[in-house]
């Protein structure tokens, strides 16, 4: 009998960008970027992308995109928040 070991082919996880997804949610809700890279914060569900410190009600994880530009949220299809103009720090712009 021949034993086919389908497990150890199952793709893997991408685990870097998790832990960067966590280091960076992590900086969201401390409102705190000064030991990170800025990134921009889009929210799936409103297709508006925010600056870490925005006012607007926090959105829930599973609905949050994080991206390191404003180029790269608009480019996703998110326009920027109206309260915390994202757009108009040059910090958040490809650089
Ligand atoms: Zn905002």
């Amino acid at each position: 009998m021949v034993h086919l070991h389908a497990a150890d082919a199952v793709a893997t996880i991408p685990v870097t960008t998790a832990l960067e997804d966590d280091a960076r949610w992590s900086a969201m809700i401390d409102r705190d970027t000064s030991d990170i890279d800025p990134f921009v914060i889009a929210v799936a569900t409103t297709g508006i992308y925010c600056r870490v410190g925005c006012p607007a009600r926090r959105p829930l994880r599973k609905n949050v995109r994080f991206y390191d530009t404003v180029e790269d949220a608009q480019a996703a299809g998110y326009r920027a928040c109206k309260r915390c103009h994202p757009d108009e720090s040059s910090e958040l712009h490809a650089r």
